[in-house]
């Protein structure tokens, strides 16, 4: 049985006050939603240590947006994998989009920090997905496939098993614009498929979330879909009451 998973990418907003409120208020109205769902919370660095505490015995993980590639040393501005695991995250977003567009990582850059994840007991949330000429030349399947191979194929077994993948088609965060149904299900199969080639049956075990304009009013429709195992939610992650109403009209009350 895969876990029901429904993960908020805050980004770059809230202040750290704004942050420890919001997760006040999805702890306060977790008990509306069913407990089959996981639900974890990514902040910005900044908000990690204070929202670890308003988390802390109510089953809601943390997680960060991002770690280094590297170990420690003289690299200003970054945040080891050990840092952020140290401050309380179970979970770390790798190779979103946003990451991928604005800060040039690769595919490269995302091994090591891979590596870095699992060296310090982080699970991994990593994404995939095109973009929208990719999209419309019929290449999506070929873009995700290689982001799949170049990173998730050099994992041992063990790293593999502890892994979630984020399907975000670029095209569809936030931009209002969602993925069907039946688009997240053709491609979730299609990664799925991709990831038993190389891992065989464990690949049945891997959540994969949907990510792109997730909302309340879709989710339900989404997550009803076979291989669709929750989402990767981020502009309706920032109100309590949206990101809770996902996880209870996806998964149930
Ligand atoms: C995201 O960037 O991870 C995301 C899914 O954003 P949004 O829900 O705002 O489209």
């Amino acid at each position: 049985m895969r876990s029901k998973i429904v993960a908020g990418n805050w980004k770059m907003n809230t202040l750290p006050a704004e942050g420890v409120e919001l997760a006040k208020n999805i702890v306060a109205g977790k008990g509306s939603v069913c407990e089959c769902v996981h639900f974890i919370v990514c902040p910005p660095y900044t908000h990690l240590s204070e929202v670890a505490k308003v988390l802390a015995g109510t089953g809601i993980a943390l997680g960060a947006q991002n770690c280094a590639a590297e170990e420690k040393g003289a690299y200003t501005g970054e945040v080891s994998a050990a840092m952020i695991a140290a401050l309380g995250c179970r979970y770390v977003i790798l190779g979103h989009s946003e990451r991928r567009q604005y800060y040039g990582e690769t595919s490269a850059t995302l091994n090591r920090k891979m590596e870095q994840a699992y060296a310090h007991d982080l699970v991994p949330i990593y994404c995939v997905g095109e973009n929208l000429e990719e999209r419309e030349a019929g290449k999506h399947f070929d873009v995700v496939k290689a982001q799949i191979e170049e990173v998730v194929f050099n994992l041992t077994p063990a790293q593999f098993a502890r892994l979630i993948i984020a399907y975000e088609p670029v095209w569809a965060i936030g931009t209002g614009k969602t993925a069907t149904a039946e688009q997240a299900q053709e491609i979730h199969a299609y990664i799925r498929k991709v990831l038993s080639e190389k891992f065989g049956a464990a690949a049945a075990e891997t959540a994969i979330l949907y990510g792109g304009s997730c909302k309340p009013s879709n989710a339900a429709e989404l997550f009803a879909k076979e291989d669709v195992d929750g989402g990767l939610i981020g502009g309706a992650a920032l109100k309590a009451e949206d990101f809770l109403a996902i996880g209870s009209n996806g998964f149930g009350k």
